[in-house]
Parts: structure tokens; C-alpha cells; sequence
């Protein structure tokens, strides 16, 4: 299959240990899910910062034992995996961005989207400011570089009250690391600890599961995180309390991996619930329930218990199918449908399917999935989806497309199933899935079902915004430095 639905970006970093680089390596390979466009390390000997980047997976950019881990060994290291949701997939974006300012060097790596980043562009560029990137995080080094605001008692806290928009942000200074989150903690961002006692944060746990780290909490909405020689230390830049969060409950929902533990709870726990929910609000007359696998699987569990329809694998899923094979026709990304995800015949072959899959995006991937169980035989498909219609873009980070390429714009849950070829379909109810959440309700975004957006967003000022910024450089990475 190819995703029609591309995830952000992944942040790791740690402070003062003597395997840094290689467990930011192994944190990045754990998050690698966030982002398989370019992959980057910035790392600290407590005076100097340097900083590798390239294009493509954490695996390709950094082999392990090359010589590129090995200039980078240093005690404090910070890395990200892009996707690109603002500026375009080339090497110039790829991050950290490394920059030298008044105060020395400064390495930022940044997950979200800044919905006022071209308007910040626009006013630095009109005083003479050069931009070398086209993403919207450069933006934030230029804001910290500034006379007046490097003046400010707390420089930092007060360039992100500049901010709008969805940051997970880790900072990499000489001599620490600070990790903010803005205040309505959209995207998750956490705090581990290795056996060794020192410090790491991640966009996702499991990234500290990976390093045998342990999970202490997640940064809080609205804070920044030190990581230095003293250990750990926390400030807020906005009163704490006084924004309602607005966690991505997508980042449940599809993004996140089932290990990680995010807004309060587990993410395979989290799609059980939906699953069994879905269940309730629309049952299958089946005799199978099969996953749309990895995102659709444990939603699938959870629709099998509660409904008591035995649960099968009826679909294999390659991992060896990358986002290389993305393809322009629609010919070929049916192809690569069948490439990504083959069907088990033995499973559904004279069977009533009632296949979960966790959403339901442009819906041509899903057709193709289901034109491919039918030939193998399906007797009846019932598409059973655990979270409501998607009808609106995301302004936060994630990559959806316009709201006309959207399935459920415009059209009715009859129209739905006709454009996808099944007998029957059901989407979990907006009300099912803030039901099933830990935290109360009003603590997610739901845009992209509701269309209520909790940060203001101009639309024409954003999602493209910083396309127009066009930039040209080749990869000067040279082979013997791999
Ligand atoms: S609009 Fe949807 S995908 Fe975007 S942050 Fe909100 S919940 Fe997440």
C-alpha cells in the first residue's frame, strides 16, 4: 500500500553520555515510522556542535561503524527523521539545521508545522535576513538570533510565545539540550532516562524502549525542558493550565507506534477500545474480521472480542516497499497496493470479511485493497473504519491532502461505499472515539473531522505556504565519508 496519509517528523536526543550518537542511531531506527524522507544528528563535545544530514532513511544516511557516526561522537546528541509537511523533500531541509548566532551554535530539530512561519519569513527577509532553507523551522533561528530577543531574561521561552501553530522542538546548544513543546502539546514529546541515569527525550517511547531506557513523563504543553551537567530542569512560557490541550488524537489513531505511550496511555490499548466501539456501533454480519495491518491491527483485535466474529490475517503487509515506489498513475499505485499488502486467500476465500482498517484518507488505496479480496474470493466485504469520515486538512503536521481529494468530502456513507466497492460501511462515530480517549474530550484536536480548528488557521497563508521559497542544493556528502 502506499500511505495516503504521511507522517511528520520523529525528534531524539540525549545529554552527556558516552554512547550518545549510537543510541540517538538506534532512538531514530525506532522512529523511523515518523519520517522516512531524511534523517540527521547534531552532537555536542560541551564546546563545539557538528551535524551530518543527508536524504533518505536513518539506515542509508548512517551506516553503522562509518565514519560519519564516528566524527559525530560526542556526549550530547540530538537527531530527527523528516517528512517534509512544510518546505520541499530536499537535503537544504533536512535537520537539524546547524546555525551560529551571537550566542554561538545553535542545532534545532523541529516536528510540526508553524502556521505563521511565511509571515515571520516574509517580515525577517524585508530587514535583509537570508534564509538557506525553505522550512518553516529556520524561522525560529533567525527569532532567536535577534538583538532584542537574545537581550530577553529568558530568550528561548520568549521567541516560542512568537510561535502559532503544532512544535515539538528539541534545541541543541554547547552545553545542553532543550526540549520544548508548544502550548497545545499537539504532538507528543516525552522524557526518559537511561540505566547509565542520563537523560533523553522522544517523540514517541518507543524510542526508549529501543535503548533499554525507561519512560519518566511526557513534557507538558507549554514547557521547556533543560537537559545540562545539573540534570534536569523545567520552565513554562505560557501560564501552565491555562490552554486547553489539543493532543492530535491521529497520532493514536494511525501515527504513533502500538508500544508508545502517549497522552496518558498506550497506543495498541487505545485502538483495542476503538475497535470494541466500532463493534458496538456497527456490527458485521461476518465471519471473519480481518486487519488492514500494522495501524488497522489492534483495532481489529478489539472489533473481533467485542463482537465475537473470529479475528484472521487476511492481509500480509511487505515492509520492503518504500516510499521510492510512490507511483504518478493510478495503474501503478494499484500495483503498489498489491505489492505492499497481499492478500491470504485461505482466509477470506468463500467468506463473509468484515475488514477494520484504522482510517480511510483519499479511499483509492482501500479500493484497491478491496478489488484484491474479491478476486481472491471474498464472498461479502463490510469496511469497518475506527475513526470517523475524514473532511478536512490538517494544518498541524500532518500531511493530508486538500479537502476535495478527501473520500468523505462531499460524499454520503452510500456514495462512500460505492466508490469503495463494499457491501457495507462504517465509520466510529466522532462521540465513539472521544469516548474511548483517557482524557476528557475537549483535550484533542478533531479538525479533520470537525472542521473546527483550535488554532486559527488563514488557510490561504498556509499548508503551501512555504513552497514558493525555491532552493537548489546537491547532497556534498562525499562516499568516503559513509
Ligand atoms: S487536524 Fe487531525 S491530524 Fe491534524 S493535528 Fe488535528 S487531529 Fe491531528
Amino acid at each position: 500500500m502506499v500511505s495516503e496519509k504521511e507522517e511528520n517528523c520523529g525528534l531524539f536526543g540525549i545529554f552527556g553520555d558516552p554512547e550518545a550518537v549510537q543510541k540517538v542511531y538506534y532512538g531514530l531506527y525506532s522512529l523511523q515510522h515518523r519520517g522516512q524522507e531524511a534523517a540527521g544528528i547534531a552532537s555536542s563535545d560541551g564546546e563545539f556542535i557538528q551535524c551530518c544530514s543527508g536524504m533518505g532513511t536513518v539506515g542509508r544516511v548512517f551506516r553503522k561503524n562509518s565514519r560519519r557516526l564516528e566524527k559525530l561522537a560526542n556526549p550530547t546528541a540530538i537527531g530527527h527523521v523528516r517528512y517534509s509537511t512544510t518546505g520541499a523533500s530536499k537535503l537544504i531541509n533536512a535537520q537539524p539545521l546547524l546555525s551560529e548566532y551571537s550566542r554561538g551554535q545553535v542545532a534545532v530539530a523541529h516536528n510540526g508545522n508553524l502556521i505563521n512561519a511565511s509571515l515571520l519569513r516574509d517580515e525577517y527577509e524585508a530587514y535583509g535576513s537570508i534564509f538557506r532553507s525553505t522550512t518553516d523551522t529556520e524561522v525560529i533561528i533567525h527569532l532567536l538570533a535577534k538583538p532584542g530577543h537574545v537581550a530577553n531574561r529568558d530568550p528561548l521561552g520568549h521567541v516560542l510565545n512568537h510561535l502559532q501553530g503544532a512544535y515539538c522542538l528539541l534545541f541543541l546548544f554547547e552545553d545542553r539540550i532543550e526540549a520544548a513543546r508548544d502550548p497545545y502539546g499537539i504532538h507528543p514529546l516525552s522524557i526518559g532516562q537511561t540505566e547509565r541515569g542520563s537523560y533523553v527525550v522522544a517523540s514517541e517511547t518507543c524510542a526508549f524502549d529501543a535503548i533499554g531506557a525507561k519512560f519518566i513523563r511526557e513534557v507538558a504543553p507549554g514547557e521547556i525542558v533543560t537537559l545540562n551537567k545539573d540534570g534536569m530542569r523545567s520552565r513554562f512560557f505560557v501560564k501552565p493550565g491555562s490552554i486547553t490541550p489539543a493532543h492530535c488524537i491521529f497520532e493514536h489513531i494511525y501515527f504513533s507506534k502500538q508500544n508508545s505511550f502517549l497522552f496518558g496511555e498506550n497506543v495498541h490499548e487505545f485502538r483495542k477500545k476503538l475497535g470494541v466501539q466500532l463493534a458496538k456501533e456497527h456490527p458485521a454480519d461476518a465471519d471473519v474480521v480481518i486487519p488492514v495491518p500494522d495501524s488497522g491491527t489492534s483495532s481489529a483485535v478489539g472489533f473481533s472480542a467485542q463482537s465475537g466474529v473470529p479475528f484472521d490475517m487476511g492481509l500480509v503487509r511487505s515492509h520492503y516497499i518504500g516510499r521510492t515506489f510512490i507511483a504518478p498513475s493510478q495503474e501503478e499505485r494499484e500495483m503498489a497496493v498489491r505489492l505492499k499488502l497481499a492478500v491470504i486467500k485461505e482466509a477470506v476465500k468463500g467468506k463473509r470479511v468484515a475488514v477494520v482498517d484504522d482510517s480511510i484518507v483519499r479511499g483509492t488505496t482501500t479500493r484497491g485493497k478491496i478489488r484484491a479480496l474479491r478476486e481472491a474470493g471474498a464472498k461479502e466485504i463490510h469496511m469497518r473504519v475506527s475513526c470517523p469520515p475524514i473532511r478536512y486538512p490538517c494544518f498541524y503536521g500532518i500531511d493530508f491532502p486538500t479537502s476535495e481529494e478527501l473520500l468523505a468530502h462531499g460524499r454520503d456513507l452510500t456514495q462512500i461505499a460505492e466508490f469503495l466497492e463494499v457491501d457495507s460501511v462504517g465509520y466510529l462515530s466522532l462521540e465513539g472515539l472521544l469516548d474511548s480517549a483517557k482524557l476528557p474530550g475537549d483535550h484533542y484536536c478533531t479538525a479533520c473531522w470537525s472542521g473546527s480548528y483550535r488554532i486559527p488557521v488563514d488557510v490561504a497563508l498556509n499548508k503551501f505556504a512555504m513552497e514558493h521559497y525555491q532552493m537548489r542544493m546537491f547532497d556534498n556528502l562525499t562516499d568516503e565519508d559513509e
